[in-house]
């Protein structure tokens, strides 16, 4: 965070929001511009990759699945641009142990103990520890003493859209970000790995709220995407985990998803489409069932 409040002190903050005369080290100067740089980027982050992801990966046929809410799109993003705020209070407090040195982060790359090989290593250790930990948090917040109050709001979608990737109540986002704060402060982690791991956590977030319920094949038994936790937000015991089916196999709470065995949400829309085709005399049915059939992505 130190790389990006450089640059942001360097071209905007002096002297357009601080007088140069402010120490750059006053906590208080910290905290607001760790503030204005984790909403701007947590909103142009969202805004950006989920707006891209919902023209152009997103299948809108979904929308005709008869759990999808009345307007359920402007109700997740009204929810997340409501949320994100409030989760920042929290992360900020983290950047700011981060930024002031209490974390192992570290910016000199090419000897021991940080070459590539070890830079290598963290980036897989980074995606294990968080997958484990995020898996752990989110199968804590289906407890019922936490579920109603906390992680139920991103249990409304039922078959959510990329808008809902970060629509959570922000006691249930912090937590489910928390492993992502935590790992730099256990293990030695390089700040512009750090940085882009979390832009891509984050693409991550999105992708598997895409509707896009494609795997490769040789990856199917490993990766958890949108196909598992449309499932999870469907079937709601299954497929809590963030990239990998490793700790829902461990856990006992792996399901095949729906998509997979020809019973998914999309062959759902499109059945329903054929059948009211089939008990329908208007001509134009052939042809808009063909266009939905065309687009489903469930394989
Ligand atoms: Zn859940
Ligand atoms: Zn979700």
């Amino acid at each position: 965070m130190d790389l990006v409040l450089g640059v942001a002190d360097y071209h905007f903050f002096t002297p357009y929001v601080y007088p140069a005369s402010w120490p750059e080290d006053s906590i208080l100067r910290q905290t607001i511009s760790l503030l204005i740089v984790t909403n701007l980027g947590a909103y142009a982050l969202y805004f950006f990759f989920a707006t891209l992801s919902y023209y152009f990966v997103f299948d809108h046929s979904l929308m005709k699945h008869p759990q999808f809410l009345k307007n359920q799109v402007s109700r997740e993003i009204k929810y997340t641009m409501w949320a994100l705020p409030w989760m920042s209070l929290p992360t900020v407090s983290l950047f700011l142990l981060e930024i002031r040195g209490f974390s192992k982060l570290y910016d000199h790359l090419g000897e021991p103990p940080h070459g590539w090989v070890e830079l290598a290593g963290s980036v897989v250790s980074f995606l294990f520890f968080t997958d484990m930990l995020i898996y752990f948090i989110h199968r804590g917040l289906h407890h019922r003493l936490l579920y109603k109050n906390i992680h139920k709001p991103h249990h409304i979608w039922k078959v959510p859209t990329p808008f809902a990737s970060h629509a959570f109540h922000p006691v249930d986002g912090f937590v489910q970000s928390l492993p992502y704060h935590i790992y730099p402060f256990v293990f030695p982690l390089h700040k512009v790995v750090y940085l882009t791991l979390y832009v891509l956590v984050n693409i991550w977030t999105i992708s598997i709220h895409d509707g896009d319920f494609r795997v490769p094949r040789a990856l199917k038994p490993f990766i958890n995407g949108s196909a598992h936790h449309t499932d999870h937000h469907l079937f709601f015991d299954y497929n809590y985990g963030q990239y990998f089916t490793l700790w829902d196999r461990i856990g006992g709470s792996f399901k095949n998803p729906s998509a997979f065995e020809g019973s998914g949400p999309l062959n759902y829309v499109k059945k329903m489409a054929e059948e009211k085709c089939n008990g329908s005399v208007e001509s134009n049915c052939e042809r808009d069932g063909g266009r939905q059939g065309a687009s489903s992505k469930a394989d």
